[in-house]
């Protein structure tokens, strides 16, 4: 099988690669074993335009999202889904004066604009705590249902026959000069989208990987709950299609990086639920996976430093769903018109690493 791009991995990088390639009518194939659960497939998929705890606009955001709408609603579109939830509001809870403060200064100053344009005192109708004083509602945001769309997409390539569901075996991979081969498969190059599993790829292992456990939970919650906003406050939990049932995350844990749902996680996100809402939770399922965070918080998109041929496109870490569009885009733009990946997300600000190991080799 002849092909331009073998991509390693189809989570969200893999997709949103597949998918900006597509547009520019660049053929590809995708090699991934399709496990039922992955950080892509379990991930809330909410894409928030303000960081609640620093109250500033979230990275990029002005840039990404025209991007992120688009390409979603693309994607809905060729796969005949439905799985982009966008501008649904997301209500933040304000439970001290201190944070009332914050708020307010940030709103005056223009700082979260157009994103949050007010703060609301006192508590919001339902079933808010009484240590709730205001609420912010951010605008714009919203959320994917990343399950629906990887679904989906695993069809839609085989439908096209381009997806291989196997294992990528690293020390199988031939470079041949202009051509690396896989088995059968001829490709110009090979782009990997392996999430966290970057750790078991050779041609990467110098890049300062910082993987983070999270955990979800899925919660029936008493009617009073409107399923008509993400609720956000040190958790996030919003509606599924189920009625009155919602999803809750997430935690971020450092060690035990398995897959394993613990009850300490599971503990901890219903007591964070219970200092803003006075809900009723029955938790009916928990899910765990691991986050592909980088040491300094940015992607990780570019050529290996050696070997053009080799190419990654990983590092979304807690944002997938916001980043790998734009990134996406950014590395197509990259590989076929010589376009920049701009510094922050471009893995060379961590060549000294590279030259250090291979001094040290
Ligand atoms: C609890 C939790 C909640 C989250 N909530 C959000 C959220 O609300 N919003 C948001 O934007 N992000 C969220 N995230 C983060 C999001 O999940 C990640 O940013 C995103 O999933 C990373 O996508 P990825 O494609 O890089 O990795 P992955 O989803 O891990 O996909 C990697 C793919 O590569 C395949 N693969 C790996 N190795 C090989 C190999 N050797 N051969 C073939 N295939 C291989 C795997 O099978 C997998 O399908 C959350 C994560 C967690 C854990």
């Amino acid at each position: 099988m002849r092909t331009e791009n073998l991509i390693v991995g189809l989570g969200i990088a893999g997709i949103n690669l597949c998918h900006q390639l597509q547009r520019q009518g660049r053929p590809f194939v995708v090699i991934d074993p399709c496990p039922a659960q992955t950080s892509s497939i379990i991930a809330g998929g909410i894409y928030n335009p303000v960081g609640i705890k620093r109250k500033v606009k979230s990275w990029k955001v002005d840039a990404l999202f025209p991007i992120l709408v688009d390409t979603y609603r693309e994607l809905e579109t060729l796969l005949n889904v439905s799985f982009l939830h966008h501008d649904f509001p997301i209500l933040k809870p304000v439970s001290s004066e201190q944070e009332l403060t914050e708020w307010q200064t940030a709103i005056d100053e223009g700082r979260l604009s157009p994103y949050a344009e007010k703060l609301v005192m006192g508590r919001p109708a339902g079933p808010f705590n009484v240590n709730v004083l205001g609420s912010v509602t951010i605008r714009n945001g919203g959320f994917v249902e990343t399950d629906v769309l990887i679904k989906a997409y695993r069809e839609y390539l085989r439908h096209i026959g381009s997806l291989l569901e196997n294992r990528f075996d690293h020390f199988v991979l031939e470079d041949r000069g202009n051509t690396m081969v896989y088995g059968d498969v001829v490709a110009d190059r090979v782009i990997f989208c392996e999430g966290r599993h970057i750790s078991e790829n050779p041609f990467f292992s110098w890049l300062p990987m910082r993987p983070t456990k999270g955990q979800m939970l899925s919660v029936k919650v008493a009617p009073q709950l409107a399923p008509d906003h993400i609720y956000n406050q040190q958790f996030f939990m919003f509606p599924c299609r189920e009625k009155n049932i919602f999803r809750l995350g997430a935690t971020y844990e450092w060690h035990d990086l398995n897959e394993d749902p613990t009850v300490a996680a599971r503990e901890e996100l219903v007591s964070r639920v219970g200092k803003a809402l006075d809900v009723n939770m029955e938790v009916i399922g928990q899910q765990a996976a691991i986050r592909p965070n980088v040491a300094d918080r940015r992607p990780l998109v570019g050529r290996h430093p050696e070997n053009p041929n080799i190419v990654l496109f990983n590092g979304m870490g807690s944002k997938g769903v916001m980043l790998a569009p734009y990134f996406a885009r950014q590395l197509v733009n990259h590989i076929y018109a010589g376009g920049e990946i701009e510094p922050e997300a471009d893995l060379r600000r961590f060549i000294h690493r590279y030259e250090r190991d291979e001094v040290k080799a």
